[in-house]
């Protein structure tokens, strides 16, 4: 039988829970809700930090959430790509059904040098733009992709975007 004793400590690491690092650790990708200019937005994080070393805030409103959301076959796909390869994914047209808006789809490619190692890779980036307003438009690559495919569920709450295919 537990005890209230055993409940205070980690199964995995046998440390209290409130000095386990494990327990303690922040989650591997979060969203945390604000607002900006009055508007709500989320911003993403990895590990408690910034997703990416050159765009230290992947933050956004609930208009590009749906973006997202709409064509999350793009996320899972990008998000699925092998670290220096391209995606299986051509520029197409996806129907939003749910917002009643078509986004275009535009896949590109860039060399880029590794940091760690100078070594030069392919890095591709997929870029949704909504057919109704010009404005509303968002890239992305390979990290937020597998940040947007983890949070998807949440995402969806959020925006109040029904997930299809779940
Ligand atoms: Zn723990």
């Amino acid at each position: 039988m537990k005890t209230k004793k055993d409940e205070d400590r980690c199964e995995i690491t046998g440390l209290k829970r409130i000095s386990c690092y494990h327990c303690q650790a922040p989650p591997e990708y979060e969203m945390k809700e604000s607002t900006f200019e009055g508007s709500p937005i989320v911003e993403i994080l990895y590990k408690g930090g910034p997703i990416h070393e050159r765009d230290k805030n992947f933050r956004f409103g609930k208009n590009k959430a749906k973006l997202f959301l709409a064509c999350m076959d793009i996320v899972e796909e990008l998000a699925s790509t092998p670290y220096g390869k391209l995606p299986d994914i051509k520029n197409q047209k996806v129907d939003d059904t749910v917002s009643g808006v078509t986004i275009s789809v535009k896949v590109e490619s860039f060399r880029d040098m590794e940091l760690s190692s100078g070594r030069r890779i392919n890095v591709p980036w997929v870029r949704l733009q909504s057919g109704k307003y010009p404005d509303l438009h968002i890239g992305f690559g390979r990290r937020k992709a597998k940040a947007i495919l983890r949070l998807r569920r949440q995402l969806a709450e959020w925006a109040k975007y029904p997930l299809v295919n779940e």
